[in-house]
């Protein structure tokens, strides 16, 4: 093998040039050639595909502006990164690793078939504070609870300090029976048309590293400070928004860390927020641990769980026509913006898995098809948590009552009038109570589909047969 011979860069979910691990050992042996592969195998939901798009345009921007260019190519996995390394004779194939049962599977085998060529296969860290295995009790199990593995996570120490993006890497030039089978984000279908639903997306969000650090650098700078009080607050602009930066690996973990905790150490914003980002790797480090998360209850005493089928109460929450209001701002945030609070995120699974009594992964179905952040790990880890069936889960009778979370976390239902236009008219009285409005209650507006004491009554009573 030739001393020019490039190594090729496989990008997955790590979508960025700085901290990028596999990127710079890639940078170090000499030429790269850039690639991503997007197969069927690894469906994506409709606003995690508009993300993409993006996302693979602006690292294809940041690599030309390099001198280099993203590969894209289209269909199995296994087959083009194999086929690849053929056409440009690579002598190495390098990525950041993947936590889930289906990556896992698909990159040890491909590891395989390179070594069985003799092309080396190197993986390096993924986007986490640290490998999931590093983090184990004193018997060396994974842990069930989320403190005390915190404390274990933190007494190992910061996570390694972030790397800068490779300085002037070489490229490899890419020959021209690879690049007759490349194709651009445009050609993989990821966007909306007939209809097109993402204006809403479009007006919030911009996918890319350059972006991501923006919102980083502006969190830090306006809101982080604050940040334990006003989080909890659907209206407040208090939280980082980052969560499908990443997702795609816009940003690393350990970037945000190093970022936040070096404008002060010990202060209690700065302690609640990166406990958050930890909540982010317990959820991966679960999935790691427990490969069948997004489709097993943890607890099997679950699996005796009586969900109801229900497809009209579905498309009323689905929809945002609940009756509640709470309830469907949030489902009509996260229908515009493919986001929504973590607040009111907890509160409709709740209403979801409780007053409707729907199996929570007809929600987390959901929530993946809709979310620009949709996450393997936290989608199912957290539906899991609100349904009482995960680890360190919330118990199942702790019912969120709808209207009481919408006085609580939205007192002068200024995030509920933003979203229902046709009950912003009512008192901060009845705002979270329509139907109490009398003759002023809205006519456009759905009455409760279902009544909270009985359906709070049924719920623990399925509850009790497990
Ligand atoms: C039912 C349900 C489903 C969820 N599905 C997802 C999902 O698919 N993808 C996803 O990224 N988050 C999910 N979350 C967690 C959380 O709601 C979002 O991470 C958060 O709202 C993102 O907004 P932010 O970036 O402004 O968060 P911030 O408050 O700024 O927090 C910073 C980062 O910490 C991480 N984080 C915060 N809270 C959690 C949490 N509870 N679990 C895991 N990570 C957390 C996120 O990466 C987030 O970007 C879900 C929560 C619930 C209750």
């Amino acid at each position: 093998m030739s001393d020019c011979a490039p190594t090729i860069m496989w990008f997955r979910d790590d979508l960025r040039l700085a901290d990028n691990s596999a990127l710079c050992d890639a940078t170090s042996r000499g030429p790269v050639v850039c690639l991503y592969v997007h197969d069927p195998a690894f469906p994506l939901g409709g606003a995690e595909k508009w993300w993409l798009h993006g996302a693979l345009s602006a690292l294809d921007h940041d690599l030309r502006a390099q001198g280099g260019q993203l590969c894209i190519m289209a269909g199995d996995t296994h087959e083009s990164v194999s086929w690849l390394v053929g056409q440009v004779s690579a002598r190495a194939v390098v990525w950041n690793r993947r936590y889930g049962p289906h990556g896992r599977q698909v990159d040890a085998e491909i590891k395989a078939t390179l070594k069985a060529r003799g092309i080396d296969a190197c993986s390096h860290p993924g986007n986490m504070l640290h490998e999931p295995w590093q983090v184990r009790t004193r018997q060396g199990t994974p842990f069930r609870v989320f403190t005390p593995w915190w404390r274990a996570m933190q007494a190992k120490g910061p996570p390694l300090p972030p790397l800068p993006a490779p300085d002037r890497p070489a490229f490899a030039v890419v020959p021209s029976v690879v690049r007759d089978r490349l194709v651009t984000p445009g050609d993989l279908g990821l966007l909306p048309v007939r209809p097109d639903w993402a204006q809403g997306l479009r007006a919030q969000w911009q996918p890319g590293e350059g972006a991501a650090h923006a919102r980083l650098d502006a969190f830090i700078a306006e809101q982080v400070h604050g940040y334990s009080t006003q989080r909890e607050l659907p209206a407040q602009p208090a939280t980082s928004g980052l969560s499908p930066s990443l997702r795609f690996g816009h940003v690393s973990s350990r970037q945000i860390w190093h970022a936040v905790d070096a404008t002060g150490q010990g202060d209690q914003d700065i302690a609640c927020f990166l406990s958050e980002v930890g909540w982010r790797d317990f959820a991966h480090a679960t999935l790691f641990d427990f490969p069948d998360l997004g489709t097993r209850n943890l607890r099997p005493e679950y699996d005796a769980m009586p969900w109801r089928h229900d497809p009209a109460a579905l498309r009323a929450w689905q929809m945002g026509k609940t009756g509640y209001p709470i309830i469907d701002a949030g489902m009509r945030e996260l229908w515009h913006t493919g986001w929504m609070h973590n607040r009111v995120r907890m509160v409709v699974a709740s209403f979801l898995t409780k007053h409707l009594l729907l199996d929570w992964r007809v929600g987390a179905a959901w929530f993946a098809d809709t979310l620009v952040d949709a996450d393997a790990a936290s989608n199912p880890f957290n539906w899991q948590w609100v349904a009482g069936c995960g680890l360190d889960a919330a118990p199942y009778f702790r019912i969120f009552n709808p209207v009481s979370q919408g006085e609580k976390f939205d007192p002068a239902g200024e995030y509920v009038r933003q979203w229902l236009p046709e009950i912003a008219h009512l008192s901060d009285k009845h705002i979270h109570a329509p139907w109490k409005a009398g003759s002023s209650a809205p006519r456009g507006y759905p009455a409760p589909i279902v009544d909270l004491a009985g359906a709070r009554a049924r719920a623990l009573a399925a509850w009790k047969t497990l």
